[in-house]
C-alpha cells in the first residue's frame, strides 16, 4: 500500500511518522486549555473535542473525545473504530470537501502538550523475547539453565501496576531498594546502582472479556500499540525476584510513547512468528502474522549532550505474539478490560548491538558500552535522557510512534524524610 496524499502537506512525505496511513490517537492541551483527544497528521493535531462538538464526527449519543483518554472510544467496540479510521481519512485525505471546515480545527504539534492517551485499566508485563529471556538467564544461572522449560510452551508474565505508567518526556527519580549485602544475611537500604531500561512493545486491550479466549479473539480484541520502556533495578531485582518474580525493581516507573498506534495501521507490516522448536499447545498456536516488522532503536544521551544510538533491534524478535500473551492472560478465568495493557517483554535480536537492555548490552557490567561522546556505560546515570524509536517503513510512507523519552533524577537524599 502506497503512501496515502492528504491536504495537510507534511503529512505527504516519505520520513514523516505521521502520514494519513497512521492517524495515531493521543491527548494533548495547549496554553489555558484542558486536556482532549487528538490524532496526529504531520505536524498538526486534529482536536477531536472540537471536531466533534461542530459535528464533523457523530459516531455515538454521547460525546467520546472532550475527556483527556480513548478508554471511551475504545469502548464502543471495533466497528466503531473502523467507522471512525473511515471518517478521518474521509476528512483530511487530498481533496477532501471537508478542508475548509477541518482546517481550522488543526493545532500545531510544536505547541501542544501531549498526555497520557488513556487510562491504563491494568498492567502486565511479559518476558517473551527469545534473544533476551537467553542472555538474562545465562547471565543469572547459567548457560545450560539459561530458559527455563516452561519458557518455550508459555509467554511468562508477571501482574505490574497500572499506577506507575507515564507518558514520555515524564523524569524518572532512581529509586532506593533493599540490595544485596556482601552476604545474604546482610542486605541494605541503599539507592539502585543499576538501573536500566526495558525496550518493549506495549499492547493496548480495547474490549473486555470475561473468560478463556481464543488467540484471534485476542487479536481482534487489540486496540493499538505504543512503544514501552519497562524500567528496571536490576540490583534490587537481583535480590528479590525467586522465587515470586520482580516486584520492587519493576515498580519505579513505566514509559510508554504518547501516540497510540492502531492495528489497522500496523496491518500492512504483519509478520509470522519465529520457527517453534516445540509445537505450541492448541489454545495458544499461530492463526496467522501476529508480530510486526517494526524498526526499533535505542538512543542515550548524557546530560546536555548528544545522543548515541545504543540498540537497534525489530520487534518481529518477539517468541510471543501480543495476541499470544493476551490469550493466554484470561486461560485461568481473569477478566480482561478496555485500557489493560500489556508489555511485550524486552526486544533483543541475536547481535550483540541489537539488546534491548543495558544489562545485556554491557554483559552485567562487564563490557562498558561505549558512547560517542567518549563515555562509556554499564548502567544509567543520573542526567541520562533514554529515548525510544519506532517506525515501521512502508512503500514511501514510514508509520511512526513518536519518542518514547525518560530523564533519570538523582536519588533523594533520604526517600523516608518527611
Ligand atoms: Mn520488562
Amino acid at each position: 500500500m502506497p503512501l496515502k496524499t492528504s491536504w495537510v502537506a507534511t503529512a505527504n512525505s516519505a520520513e514523516t511518522p505521521f502520514p494519513l496511513n497512521n492517524l495515531p490517537y493521543g491527548v494533548f492541551s495547549t496554553d489555558g486549555t484542558e486536556a482532549r483527544c487528538g490524532v496526529a497528521i504531520g505536524d498538526m493535531i486534529l482536536d477531536m473535542a472540537a471536531a466533534e462538538e461542530s459535528g464533523l464526527i457523530a459516531l455515538a449519543d454521547d460525546p467520546l473525545f472532550d475527556v483527556p483518554y480513548w478508554n471511551d472510544l475504545m469502548a464502543q467496540g471495533p466497528a466503531v473504530w473502523a467507522a471512525l479510521r473511515e471518517r478521518l481519512t474521509a476528512l483530511l485525505e487530498e481533496g477532501s470537501e471537508a478542508r475548509e471546515t477541518v482546517e481550522p480545527l488543526l493545532v500545531p504539534m510544536a505547541q501542544a502538550t501531549l498526555h497520557m492517551p488513556f487510562m491504563v485499566s491494568e498492567y502486565t508485563d511479559f518476558y517473551a523475547g527469545r534473544h533476551h529471556a537467553t542472555n538474562i538467564g545465562t547471565m543469572f544461572r547459567g548457560a545450560e539453565n539459561a530458559l527455563p522449560p516452561n519458557w518455550l510452551h508459555i509467554p511468562i508474565g508477571y501482574n505490574g501496576r497500572a499506577s506507575s505508567v507515564v507518558v514520555s518526556d515524564t523524569p524518572v527519580r532512581r529509586p532506593w531498594g533493599q540490595l544485596k549485602g556482601p552476604n545474604d544475611d546482610k542486605p541494605r537500604f541503599a539507592p539502585c546502582a543499576r538501573f536500566d531500561l526495558e525496550l518493549e512493545m506495549g499492547a493496548i486491550v480495547g474490549v473486555d472479556s470475561d473468560g478463556p479466549i481464543t488467540v484471534q479473539e485476542a487479536d481482534n480484541n487489540i486496540f493499538g500499540y505504543v512503544l514501552l520502556n519497562d524500567w528496571s533495578a536490576r540490583d534490587i531485582q537481583a535480590w528479590e525476584y525467586q522465587p515470586l518474580g520482580p516486584f520492587q525493581a519493576k515498580a519505579t516507573a513505566t514509559t510508554i510513547s504518547p501516540w497510540i498506534v492502531t492495528k489497522p495501521a500496523l496491518d500492512p507490516f504483519r509478520v509470522d512468528a519465529p520457527a517453534r522448536e516445540f509445537e505450541l499447545l492448541d489454545h495458544l498456536k499461530d492463526v496467522g502474522p501476529m508480530l510486526y516488522d517494526i524498526d526499533l532503536e535505542v538512543t542515550l544521551a548524557p546530560d546536555g549532550k548528544p545522543a548515541t544510538t545504543i540498540a537497534r533491534t525489530n520487534y518481529k524478535e518477539m517468541y510471543y505474539s501480543s495476541a499470544q500473551q493476551l490469550a493466554h492472560h484470561t486461560t485461568a478465568g481473569s477478566p480482561m478490560n478496555v485500557g489493560d495493557l500489556l508489555g511485550s517483554g524486552t526486544i533483543s535480536g541475536p547481535e550483540k548491538t541489537q539488546r534491548g537492555s543495558l544489562i545485556e548490552l554491557s554483559w552485567g557490567g562487564k563490557e562498558p558500552v561505549q558512547l560517542d561522546t567518549g563515555e562509556t556505560r554499564n548502567f544509567l546515570e543520573d542526567g541520562d535522557t533514554l529515548t525510544l524509536h519506532g517506525s515501521a517503513r512502508g512503500d514511501g510512507y514510514t508509520i511512526g510512534f513518536g519518542p518514547c523519552a525518560g530523564k533519570i533524577l538523582p536519588a533523594l537524599d533520604d526517600p523516608y524524610k518527611r
